[in-house]
């Protein structure tokens, strides 16, 4: 048997359904993986080894009785510590709710368990979501396979390193600004962001409401679909989530990979061209677009004279939305309390507990919101930054209206050395130059390996209309089918 971990999930779960190999020997190969790189990457930061096994097991025995098994069953995943996991530890990265074990599932991790999927556990991120290096996470760093001395992305960079150094074949992470997109560019694996309200909220810790949306995250453009497939579609417990069938991501995806693009329209957004993107990255984006043509495509130039509004617009709303959700962790209720010795008052309590529970990126955070929303400042802060977004989404109407999608590079540079962007948090806040917009709107978007620059990863930006996310699947699939994809150098 050729290495486990090496195969997609498309392979793995093929074995398995065909008694090649068993479930139980595919989860054993990943936690082996595991206990021999993760000392170094560190992407997770709690192993289920025991569930892991017994939800193997499961599926064997289903098997072994018979029963028809799901496109991803016996596949394992590594979830981000972000949904909850019943019984499992979930920190979000924070001190806050450290050693807390959920009662129940989010709606994510549900649909993964009933479709067969083994989940190995829960992976690094930056504290809250709030990030884009991972070197936020009160837990350490996770570092990039491709060069550990450099930063995996972030949010979710625990879940697109745990991918690129094969310990696991699929991941979750979450994207309420870019944090599976620009993991998936500078890890050289594949993420996608789903129409917001496309995959369900319930039990997804939140950060910013109106943009938070968890998603699949893989090394090829078909697993992410697959992936996708399995987690989306409507949650009659999230109110924001939407009542329709998730697009057939799958079909489109397998459409995209006989790689013929012809009669598609790509938007390159003109906007993006002057801002900043790495002479290396820019090189490579412009090399797909010679790719994409080739496959047939029309690729046409495209303004969208807002787009350079969406990063402070977004830096007010996130802010302001996570300066309510984040009340709820006052030292009663949920993980850590401290200095409640029985001489102190509830309010002195809530503040320790915050100081000491809390980093100092979370606690920019909630400063911020806390000011934008205070009656005087409301108007001029979230107010206007609310009107920027309506005109953000009417950028993408009118572009829609002339193309099939958007095209961009995912994120302005390569991974990025350890420490070198913490000093200056507005340098930390570039990274989500591109993939900002399509949150603010709502649509889909997916990252997509495309090239190296100076031998690392840099992916390519599919963005479509809402509820359209198998037309972004059905490009990326075809960049892929031109491109390949790429491997990182052994660890
Ligand atoms: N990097 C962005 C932020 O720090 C986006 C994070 C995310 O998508 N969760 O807010």
């Amino acid at each position: 048997m050729s290495d486990l971990t090496k195969l997609t999930a498309v392979e793995i779960a093929g074995l398995v359904a065909g008694g090649e190999t068993s479930a139980v020997e595919v989860t054993r190969a990943h936690l082996d993986r595991i206990g021999a790189v993760d000392d170094r990457v560190h992407a997770f930061l709690h192993v289920d080894t025991e569930g892991a096994l017994a939800a193997a097991r499961a599926v064997d025995e289903r098997r072994a009785a018979g029963e028809e098994l799901g496109p991803l069953a016996g596949v394992p995943v590594a979830v981000k510590d972000v949904l909850t996991t019943k019984g499992v530890p979930t920190t979000v990265g924070s001190k806050i709710l450290e050693g807390w074990r959920p009662p129940y599932d989010s709606t994510i991790v549900q649909r993964l368990r009933a479709a067969g999927t083994v989940m190995l556990g829960k992976t690094n991120m930056d504290e809250f979501a709030m990030g884009s290096s991972t070197e936020y996470s009160a837990y350490g760093p996770t570092y990039n396979p491709w060069d550990l001395s450099r930063i995996p992305g972030g949010s979710g960079g625990g879940s697109a390193a745990a991918l690129a150094a094969y310990e696991a074949p699929l991941a979750i992470g979450s994207d309420t600004g870019g944090s599976i997109r620009q993991p998936g560019a500078v890890t050289g694996t594949v993420g996608a962001k789903p129409t917001y309200g496309g995959t369900s909220r319930y039990g997804l810790v939140a950060f910013s409401s109106s943009l938070d949306t968890p998603g699949p995250c893989a090394r090829t453009v078909l697993d992410a679909a697959l992936l996708h497939q399995v987690i989306g579609g409507h949650d009659p417990r999230d109110s924001t989530s939407i009542p329709q069938p998730v697009p057939d991501v799958v079909a489109a995806a397998k459409l995209g990979a006989t790689g013929d693009l012809t009669g598609v329209r790509l938007g390159i957004v003109k906007e993006f061209a002057g801002e900043g993107g790495e002479p290396g990255v820019m090189a490579a984006f412009r090399e797909s677009v010679d790719a994409l043509a080739k496959l047939g495509a029309e690729i046409v130039e495209i303004s969208c004279p807002h787009f350079k509004y969406a990063l402070p617009a977004y830096y007010l709303i996130a802010p302001s939305e996570c300066s309510s959700n984040l009340a709820r962790f006052d030292g009663v209720r949920f993980g850590l309390r401290t200095g409640d010795d029985g001489n102190r008052s509830l309010e002195e309590v809530m503040s320790l507990t915050r100081e000491a529970g809390f980093g100092p990126e979370v606690k920019r955070r909630i400063m911020i919101g806390t000011y934008a929303l205070s009656s005087g400042y409301y108007d001029a802060y979230y107010g206007q930054a609310q009107k920027v977004r309506t005109l953000i989404t009417r950028d993408f109407t009118a572009a829609f209206e002339q193309v099939d999608a958007l095209i961009s590079p995912t994120t302005p540079f390569v991974a990025f050395p350890v420490g070198s962007r913490t000093a200056d948090p507005y340098q930390m806040y570039l990274a989500d130059l591109y993939t900002i917009p399509t949150n603010l709107y709502g649509g889909p978007g997916i990252s997509v390996p495309c090239g190296l620059s100076d031998g690392l990863p840099v992916g390519l930006q599919v963005m479509a209309p809402t509820m359209a996310d198998d037309r972004m699947y059905r490009v990326a699939a075809a960049l892929e089918s031109a491109v390949g994809t790429f491997t990182p150098p052994a660890l």
